[in-house]
């Protein structure tokens, strides 16, 4: 046989077998990239499989029991016995699904149970559950904005706040990462009478650091017809005398117009939702596609979600916990050399920068194999082509649990000569 016959007997679609490209061929270059990675000897960083969870911390992964530092988890919510007794409770009187959208067969008492928690802990008179986060800012953003309407929105956003803007038809506009100047800029060459939604981020999630939020409510106040929207995933339940966020603790709950969260993370399960004062809000459950056009959580999730919001209310203390995670984790990574994505402890994660992709990886696995999972995120996802490792607290990680993680770091630092 020829090659080329081979070839065509090897193919597995007609355009392989012709030789010529198909709708894959765009991702030949990442399936090359990630090959010659694994060629290299190490491990696939995103196919990592939890075969056993033991607790908020700790799991056990390819037979080694290893330290969770990259799971958001970051209020321990997700063994927390009240939570997942409710939920068991949901899945015996309720079942396992709905199978259906929250407009049609999918809203049950827990869905306005989960809403009433949410309107409690935000004391605000409106909350909207979705299924996601990610479908919370899409279909939030896409719905408020429309044709003829602007949004306002940081570099950095989460990919779920581009894609809400990539759904809808207004007009969107970039500022620089957290400057209130290049904001108020922007801001002033729009229309006066035009609709604008300025879109905020309490903690961003790549570097964690937080946004000087009363600088960037000045300056969008300054400009007529705006509104904003402040997603919290990663504020909500540490952030705050009651766990809002970073907008509580900044002390500009009356400037944000709509509040964007996710389950997620501190609430220690699946979902998303908005809460506002907005007098018409309730408007959206009637047009907003990702709300009406997708089933809504099970009863088991939505049981634990208002069971864990409740109790994230009174939870001052592990919130003190979690803060001397961070500020031990940030102290003694940055007395070893590593070069982090904040000078301070700014807020549950804490970002180490690597050289390129080689040290990342490298690192990585080292700290896999030490016992230890961290995130380790690349460009595009990253600000400025940086290669991280992104480590996420637990309101659960103990102080030695936190000494174990820094002599870890420093042995696999030493090793890859990340650090001297
Ligand atoms: N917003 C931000 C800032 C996030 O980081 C994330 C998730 N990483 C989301 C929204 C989406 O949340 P979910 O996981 O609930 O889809």
């Amino acid at each position: 046989m020829t090659e080329a016959a081979q070839t065509a007997n090897d193919a597995h679609t007609p355009a392989e077998a012709a030789g010529a490209t198909d709708l894959f061929s765009k991702f030949d270059p990442l399936i090359a990239e990630r090959q010659a990675l694994m060629d290299t000897g190490v491990r696939d960083p995103f196919a990592i499989v939890m075969d056993e969870v033991r607790s908020p911390t700790l799991a056990v992964i390819k037979g080694k029991e290893t330290i969770l530092l990259g799971t958001y988890n970051y209020m321990g919510m997700t063994f927390d016995p009240d939570v997942v007794q409710a939920g068991k409770d949901a899945l015996d009187n309720f079942g396992s699904g709905t199978t259906g959208s929250r407009v049609l067969n999918g809203t049950y008492q827990g869905h306005k149970e989960c809403e009433d928690a949410l309107k409690d802990f935000y004391g605000t008179k409106h909350a909207m559950v979705f299924s996601t986060g990610y479908q919370a800012n899409l279909g939030m953003i896409s719905t408020l904005a429309g044709k003829g309407d602007y949004v306002i929105l940081d570099a950095d956003s989460h990919a779920s706040i581009y894609d809400g803007c990539f759904l809808g038809d207004a007009e969107i506009i970039r500022f620089r990462h957290n400057s209130p100047e290049d904001l108020g800029k922007r801001l002033g060459r729009l229309p006066k009478e035009a609709h604008k939604l300025v879109v905020l981020e309490g903690v961003y999630s790549m570097l964690g650091d937080i946004a000087p939020l009363p600088e960037m409510v000045a300056a969008v106040r300054a400009h007529p017809n705006c509104m904003i929207l402040c997603d919290e995933a990663h504020g909500m339940g540490f952030f705050g005398e009651h766990g809002r966020g970073v907008f509580e603790e900044q002390g500009v709950s009356d400037d944000i117009d709509f509040v964007v969260g996710t389950f997620s993370k501190s609430v220690g399960t699946v979902g998303g939702f908005c809460v506002s004062n907005h007098p018409k809000f309730d408007v959206l459950r009637l047009v907003c596609r990702p709300y009406v056009f997708t089933a809504s959580l099970p009863p088991s999730v939505v049981a634990t979600a208002a069971t864990s919001i409740r109790k994230l209310m009174h939870a001052g203390n592990k919130r003190a916990h979690l803060w001397e995670n961070s500020r031990r984790l940030h102290g003694g990574l940055t007395e070893m050399g590593f070069k982090l994505g904040t000078e301070t402890p700014q807020s549950a994660i804490i970002a180490v920068i690597l050289e390129d992709q080689t040290q990342a990886v490298a690192m990585w696995q080292a700290l896999l194999e030490g016992g230890l999972y961290v995130n380790m995120a690349r460009p595009p996802a990253t600000p400025a082509g940086m290669f991280l490792l992104r480590c996420s607290l637990c309101a659960e990680h103990s102080a030695e649990q936190v000494e174990t993680i820094l002599e870890m770091f420093r042995a696999a630092g030493k090793a890859t000569g990340a650090i001297s």
